[in-house]
């Protein structure tokens, strides 16, 4: 039986905001404010929700802020102008497209007209290239790249190690898979139809769940020692939140677990924030 730590979002979070503001308030010394734009289209309680947590974190690290928020019924042509618009925009640094889109709206169209040097979550397919080719000038999500800050920030060393990566999203499984195998992990991905899933995720020295599964990973998917990454966000039978890991099952056995609420969701957007920062850089020169 091992203690296992368990390895909050919170001090990584507080870390990093102290080195984007000092990044802040160097560019407002040269006359150049970093600026976010959200574009909203119409008002869905979990796009509202993330989109307090990123306005408050940007808000506290002097990054601007803006939201457009677009009538739900908005048609493809006047969605893209607006967003044409923004990319247009020189104020504008960074720009975040909440997804999924409305029914009406063609993303695999929409995604095309995103400015690749604005897009700091990965809408375009531009910044997903990049993140295959691990070419550092692109904008991998954020939701993927918090997981590979909380594994540097707790030291845990991803060289050769067995990564198993549980779900192939384009939101969060697979650019996850890619960015380890950039840090030179050993990385699996799996998903609905891997078969015997436990034997491939207890072999692994790190595991990434992703599966939007409530407690799906119980302690026979898990190898001794473990460290333990949940980026599900779930309702367990009691309507309260949870991850896609089973906690109580696999907290004696794993080394490192992240909790949930509380671990990659608190990281994320301020991985949001340092990609407006990048961004506004790049476009300045800066
Ligand atoms: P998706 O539903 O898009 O993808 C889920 C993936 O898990 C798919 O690849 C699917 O396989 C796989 N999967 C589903 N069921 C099983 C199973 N029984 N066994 C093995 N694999 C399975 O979800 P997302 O990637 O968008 O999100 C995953 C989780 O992360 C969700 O809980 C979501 O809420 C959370 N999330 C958290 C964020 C954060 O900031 N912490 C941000 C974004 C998401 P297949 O491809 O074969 O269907």
């Amino acid at each position: 039986m091992v203690m296992s730590q368990i390895i909050k979002g919170k001090p990584v979070a507080d870390a990093m905001k102290e080195v984007l503001t000092k990044e802040v308030e160097e560019l407002k010394a040269k006359g150049i404010n970093p600026k976010l734009t959200i574009v909203r289209v119409g008002a869905r309680g979990d796009d509202l929700a993330y989109e307090r947590g990123a306005l408050k974190r940007c808000d506290s690290i002097g990054i601007l802020t803006e939201v457009k928020e677009l009538p739900e019924d908005i048609n493809q042509e006047d969605y893209i102008n607006e967003l044409k618009k923004i990319n247009e925009d020189p104020a504008t640094h960074g720009i975040l497209c909440f997804r999924p889109l409305p029914k009406q709206l063609d993303e695999e169209a929409i995604k095309y007209v995103i400015a690749p040097e604005k897009d700091i979550d990965c809408f375009s397919p531009v910044n997903a290239a990049k993140v295959m080719e691990g070419d550092k000038s692109g904008f991998p999500p954020c939701t993927p790249t918090a997981v590979v800050e909380i594994l540097k920030h707790y030291d845990v060393d991803l060289t050769g190690k067995k990564v198993v990566v549980l779900g192939r999203s384009m939101v969060v499984g697979k650019p996850a898979a890619m960015l380890l195998l950039n840090e030179n992990a050993t990385v699996t991905i799996c998903h609905s139809r891997t078969k015997d899933l436990q034997s491939v995720t207890s072999e692994a020295d790190v595991l990434v769940a992703a599966v939007g599964r409530a407690k799906m990973v119980k302690e026979n998917f898990v190898k001794d020692g473990a460290v333990v990454i949940d980026v599900g966000i779930n309702v367990d039978e009691n309507g309260k939140l949870c991850g896609d890991v089973d906690t109580d099952s696999v907290k004696d056995k794993v080394s490192m677990i992240t909790p949930v609420p509380g671990g990659v969701g608190s990281v994320t957007t301020s991985i949001l924030a340092k990609h407006v920062i990048k961004a506004c850089k790049m476009q300045n020169n800066a």
